[in-house]
């Protein structure tokens, strides 16, 4: 498909929904990736990732870093506390903020380092037992915990349960985000970023659409 084809389709959905030309922000997934498609990818302009890996993405960044100015780096996979210091250093934002015990370890680091990441609550929409991320029913107490610590939050992240309707999982993250103040919404993929779009997405996450399939051997 590619990524002039994902912007066009972007953009087009955001005139569908009424929504500001280039209010949506396009992540770019790269993870696993080769990275001649990366290259390309850079090489058309696109500067904002997003990855699932520490370690992977401390191996490809620094250097494309050095050759192509303006890379915004999103941390959207599961995080360790103990990736947490590495991943501080890399990445620009965290959209996986997703137990207290990593919110108590992040905001000391915080403390220490005097420098927050863009910060994204993920929130567990489907209840799914083998997926991270708050429980909705938990999501405004764990909000509320983060900004106790000091935790500035820009949004919500999901990531809805596999062949079924995602649209009640965005609505859900949208009237979370909207009881909570919070502007960001952290929602939509491949498969369903027009449709997360129009249910006021402001982060879309798209990955095999731009690069192709991801091949994990
Ligand atoms: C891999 C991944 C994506 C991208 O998925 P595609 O279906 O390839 O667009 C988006 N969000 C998260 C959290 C991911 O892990």
């Amino acid at each position: 498909m590619g990524l002039d084809e994902i912007r066009r389709r972007i953009s087009a959905a955001e005139t569908a929904s009424g929504r500001a030309a280039g209010e949506v922000t396009l992540i770019a997934v790269s993870k696993v990736q080769p990275p001649d498609r990366v290259e390309a990818v850079l090489d058309a302009g696109q500067r904002v990732f997003g990855e699932n890996y520490v370690q992977e993405a401390a191996g490809k960044w620094p250097g494309w870093r050095e050759r192509f100015a303006g890379i915004e780096l999103h941390m959207i996979g599961p995080l360790q506390t103990n990736k947490l210091k590495p991943a501080l250093e890399l990445f620009d934002a965290i959209h996986t903020l997703d137990r207290p015990s990593l919110a108590t370890k992040l905001a000391r680091q915080v403390q220490v380092r005097g420098a927050c990441p863009q910060l994204f609550v993920q929130v567990n929409t489907g209840a799914e037992p083998q997926k991270a991320g708050i429980l909705p029913d938990e999501a405004d107490a764990f909000i509320a915990q983060c900004r106790a610590l000091d935790l500035a939050i820009s949004g919500l992240m999901c990531i809805p349960p596999e062949d079924r309707d995602p649209v009640p999982h965005f609505r859900d993250l949208r009237d979370i985000a909207a009881r909570n103040g919070l502007a960001g919404l952290s929602m939509g993929m491949s498969a369903d970023f027009e449709t997360a779009i129009a249910e006021g997405a402001t982060h879309v996450r798209i990955g095999s659409a731009i690069f192709g399939a991801r091949d994990y051997r």
